[in-house]
Order: C-alpha cells, then sequence, then structure tokens
C-alpha cells in the first residue's frame, strides 16, 4: 500500500544533528516529518558516544575496584571483583534504551512525526520512505533537511568480519578478547583500547602516524602516553596495518614497521578504528543536485545547500565529526527555516577524548596560534597542586590546565586540558573563548574551592604571571 504525504519540513536522520533540528521545527509550529531507519539517536546514542562512554565508565569502575581489591590505599577493601561482560553489555543497552526512548517522547511532545524507515530521494523535495512494517511513503516537503551522518571507515584489506571488528561490534562483545590489537591510535581507538586494558585485556595499538592522537599537541598528550606505558599497553607507532592472517586456527595483525618491516601481533580481536565517513550513498543523494565539498554536502554558514530549501548538518557536511556540533547545526536550521536571523560561526568547537586522562582541546594551541601569526602568552597550573584533584585520586598522571592568549590584549585563544575528570571542564572553556574573555575575566570569576575549575582560574593567573597555587 502506497500513501502520499506533505511537510513543511522533512528530517532524514535521528541522529544528534537530526532530532534537535525536528524538535526545534516543532517547537517552532513547524509540520515537521523525521524518518530514520535505525531507530532514534543515531550512531551517538545507539553505536558511539553514550554506549562507549557507559563502557569506559565500567571499565573504569571495575579497574578502580580490581585496584583496591589489590591495595586498600584509601582504608576502603574489596575482594575479589569478577567481570561479567554480558551484564555489562545488558547495562549500557539500558542506558542506550533510555535516552532513545525519551528523544521519541520529546519528538511527540513537539508534535514531530516519526517515521521508521529508509528514505529514498526521486529528486530535491521528494522521497519514497519504506517503512519497517512494509509500507511505502512517498514524502513531498517544503523543506529538508539533511542528517545522514557517517558511518565507520573499512580498511579495503581487511573488512570488518571474522575477528576484524568496528566500534559498534566492540561495543558488543560478551566475552572479553585476551589480546586485543587496535588499528588506528586515534580518539576511537584509544578510548575503547584503554577501556578495553582497563578490563583487563592486552592491548596493542597500531597507528601509522609516529604519535597516538596526532592531532593533539605532544605536551597535551604525555600524560596518556604514561598511562599506556604503565598500563603496558604496546604502542606501535608509524606503523601501518597490512592485513589480518589466519594461521593455525589463530588470527594475528600483519604491519609494516618504520623500517619497511612486516611484522605480525596474535590477536583474539583486531578492532579496526580508522576514521568515520559520510553516509552519501544509498539514499538518493545523487538526484537531489546538491554541490559537494570533497566527499561531504557543501553548505554555506546557514547550512544551506545549492537548492533552495535543502539543508544539511552533522557529520555529513565536514569536520569535526563531532556530535555537538551536529546538534548546535540542527537548532540552528531549524530556526532559519522560520525566518529566523542565524548564522554558524563558533569562534571554537569543544573536542573531548575520553581517554585515561582525558583530554579536552578548545580552540588553538600555543603552536597553531604561533602559525596563526598570533604573539602570545600562555599560563599552565598542574593537577597535581589542585587539593580537589588529590581527593579524587588525580594529579599524579601529570594533568594540566593551559591558557593561550594574545599577547597584546590578553583575549584567549585557546585552552586545553588534560587530566582526570576534566571533560567537564569544557563547558567553561568553550563559554570563555565564545564569549572573547580575557585572562582577567577568567581569573577575576570567583571559582569554587574545592574543584578542578580553580585549576582554570590558576591557569589565567600563571599567564599573568602570578599564580597562587604553584611558583611563579
Ligand atoms: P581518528 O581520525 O581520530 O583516528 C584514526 C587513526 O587511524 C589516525 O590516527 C590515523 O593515523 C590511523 N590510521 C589510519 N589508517 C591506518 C592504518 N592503515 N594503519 C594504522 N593506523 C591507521 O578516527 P576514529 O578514532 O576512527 O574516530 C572517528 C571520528 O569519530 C573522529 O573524527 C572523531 O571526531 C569522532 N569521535 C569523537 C569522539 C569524542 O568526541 N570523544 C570519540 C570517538 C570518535
Amino acid at each position: 500500500m502506497s500513501k502520499s504525504r506533505t511537510c513543511q519540513v522533512l528530517v532524514v536522520g535521528g541522529g544528534p544533528g537530526g532530532y534537535p533540528a525536528a524538535i526545534r521545527c516543532g517547537q517552532l509550529g513547524l509540520d515537521t516529518i523525521i524518518v530514520d531507519k535505525d531507530g532514534l539517536g543515531g550512531t551517538c546514542l545507539n553505536r558511539g558516544c553514550i554506549p562507549s562512554k557507559a563502557f569506559i565508565h565500567a571499565a573504569s569502575k571495575y579497574e578502580e575496584m580490581v585496584h583496591t581489591a589489590e591495595k586498600s590505599d584509601m582504608g576502603l577493601s574489596v575482594s575479589a571483583p569478577k567481570l561479567d561482560m554480558a551484564g555489562l553489555t545488558g547495562w549500557k543497552d539500558g542506558v542506550v534504551d533510555k535516552l532513545t526512548k525519551g528523544v521519541g517522547q520529546l519528538l511527540k511532545a513537539a508534535k514531530v512525526e516519526a517515521i521508521s524507515g529508509w528514505a529514498t530521494f526521486r529528486n530535491a523535495k521528494t522521497c519514497t520512505v519504506q517503512t519497517e512494517n512494509g509500507e511505502t511513503i512517498e514524502i513531498t516537503a517544503e523543506n529538508v533537511i539533511l542528517a545522514t551522518g557517517s558511518k565507520e571507515v573499512e580498511l579495503p584489506f581487511m573488512p570488518f568480519g571474522g575477528n576484524v571488528i568496528g566500534s559498534t561490534e566492540a561495543l558488543e562483545l560478551t566475552e572479553l578478547p585476551k589480546d586485543l590489537v587496535v588499528v588506528g591510535g586515534g580518539y576511537i581507538g584509544l578510548e575503547l583500547g584503554i577501556a578495553f586494558r582497563k578490563m583487563g585485556s592486552n592491548v596493542s595499538v597500531v597507528e601509522a602516524a609516529d604519535t597516538v592522537l596526532p592531532s593533539y599537541d605532544k605536551e597535551l598528550i604525555r600524560p596518556v602516553q604514561m598511562w599506556l606505558k604503565k598500563n603496558k599497553v604496546a604502542l606501535h607507532t608509524g606503523c601501518k596495518a597490512k592485513g589480518a592472517v589466519e594461521e593455525g586456527g589463530e588470527t594475528f595483525l600483519e604491519y609494516e614497521d618504520g623500517k619497511g618491516e612486516t611484522q605480525r601481533i596474535k590477536a583474539d580481536k583486531i578492532l579496526v578504528a580508522v576514521g568515520r565517513k559520510p553516509v552519501t550513498e544509498g539514499w538518493g543523494l545523487e538526484n537531489m543536485g546538491l554541490d559537494m565539498d570533497g566527499p561531504f554536502v557543501k553548505i554555506d554558514e546557514q547550512c544551506r545547500t545549492a537548492m533552495r530549501g535543502v539543508y544539511a548538518i552533522g557529520d555529513l557536511v565536514g569536520e569535526p565529526l563531532l556530535a555537538h556540533k551536529g546538534t548546535a547545526q540542527g537548532e540552528l536550521v531549524a530556526e532559519v527555516i522560520a525566518g529566523h536571523k542565524r548564522r554558524f560561526d563558533p569562534v571554537s568547537i569543544a573536542a573531548v577524548c575520553f581517554t585515561e586522562p582525558e583530554l579536552v582541546g578548545v580552540g588553538l594551541s600555543p603552536d597553531e596560534a604561533k602559525a596563526k601569526g598570533e604573539a602570545i602568552i600562555t599560563g599552565k597550573f598542574p593537577l597535581a597542586a589542585s587539593g580537589r584533584a588529590l581527593t579524587m585520586e588525580g594529579g599524579a598522571d601529570g594533568g594540566f590546565v593551559r591558557i593561550t592568549a594574545r599577547e597584546s590584549d590578553h583575549v584567549v585563544l585557546g585552552i586545553h586540558a588534560v587530566g582526570k575528570h576534566v571533560s567537564e571542564l569544557s563547558g567553561e572553556f568553550a563559554l570563555a573563548i565564545e564569549m572573547g574573555a580575557r585572562l582577567e575575566d577568567i581569573a577575576g570569576s570567583i571559582h569554587v574551592h574545592p574543584t578542578l575549575t580553580e585549576g582554570f582560574a590558576e591557569s589565567a593567573l600563571a599567564a599573568l604571571g602570578h599564580p597562587i597555587h604553584i611558583s611563579a
């Protein structure tokens, strides 16, 4: 049975870009339909940010219990903690389920119709949706918001299957791999590699660049490298994966080392985390007449594509491939469609890596600022001098907060931090940069004691030459 529908706004993709766009459209009184085949929440809620952070949290908790069982240095003791991977996966799935159901309720409250199905465009404004319950619906929309997201990159010589897995499958494992080889030492590779190490896997990382986390500067990644070394994660940097080999009932990763020689590592599972790419195939993009920007859909500062009334947001439109960027664009696009004057022009977009310890980067690093011709001053506050960090067993990992400001007017250009729990500082960092704060604004805002945020104020004081809790 085929049905026809019209609407003011059709959103394709129910991830962290698409669903906020649809909610905001609904709030603005626009007749809105959102279509997604894989359920609401997209990669972020179902296969990415949320399940991985649940997994990382559980791994850290288990590691702490094991540590406490071995050495009760806080006056606490536990005996023989056990890890049940199926139980962990079940708990994580429960968190995901709660959140995706919540998204459904929010859409309903905003009077948005959610259709579970796959949309294929015939032209820029018309698509056919094959629904999960076998219906075919033709939708013609006045406005279309494309939010189809991204998917994991597969290595052509080592596709997913058998013991070669991507992050989605890594989060579904019901048995802990004894030997895990991670290909790609970027965000996903290190976040998950560290979590598996905490749970007891032997972890090796094979990374093509000469360092892990190559998008961050050396000073910032040093504490993470220290953790990896202390916890016996084998790092093979400057090495390129070449393929998975099955021999004698065992799996090996073959890679080329820095000298061009082939090496191999035994693996129960090989986790490939070598990047993500936009989902541009299988939904009729080629019939829509849009311009492209490399692999991404080209947009302007209002997220408008080359076709009037067609907008695109999130991972589909380019770097950074971060959920919160997609969410910001989603809200903005809804308001643009409703006739509001909006422009996507953030000063910076914060990035957080949930490694051990965590990393936060907002704005320019000192080297990036210098490369742009800025004369800068910097201030650094070690978390070893933070009372709050010490009460949470932080500070001993080499963590710090670092601020980079323009020398002439003290406007803050970048803020970076590494340490336990520093991800929670990212909002204050982003706010400071977005509002054009100067060092004096940060130093002059009273920060609560005892919290890690004091480290931020101290970094500004350090840049001004008069920190209180470290020697100038
Ligand atoms: P990434 O780009 O962060 O890292 C991929 C790494 O793989 C790179 O360091 C690259 O040098 C390496 N590599 C590529 N080919 C290789 C080969 N043949 N052999 C060895 N190494 C190889 O990509 P990712 O970790 O897959 O993450 C994908 C995206 O997801 C990122 O763009 C990131 O923005 C996003 N993400 C964000 C978060 C977060 O915000 N906390 C977490 C996970 C993912």
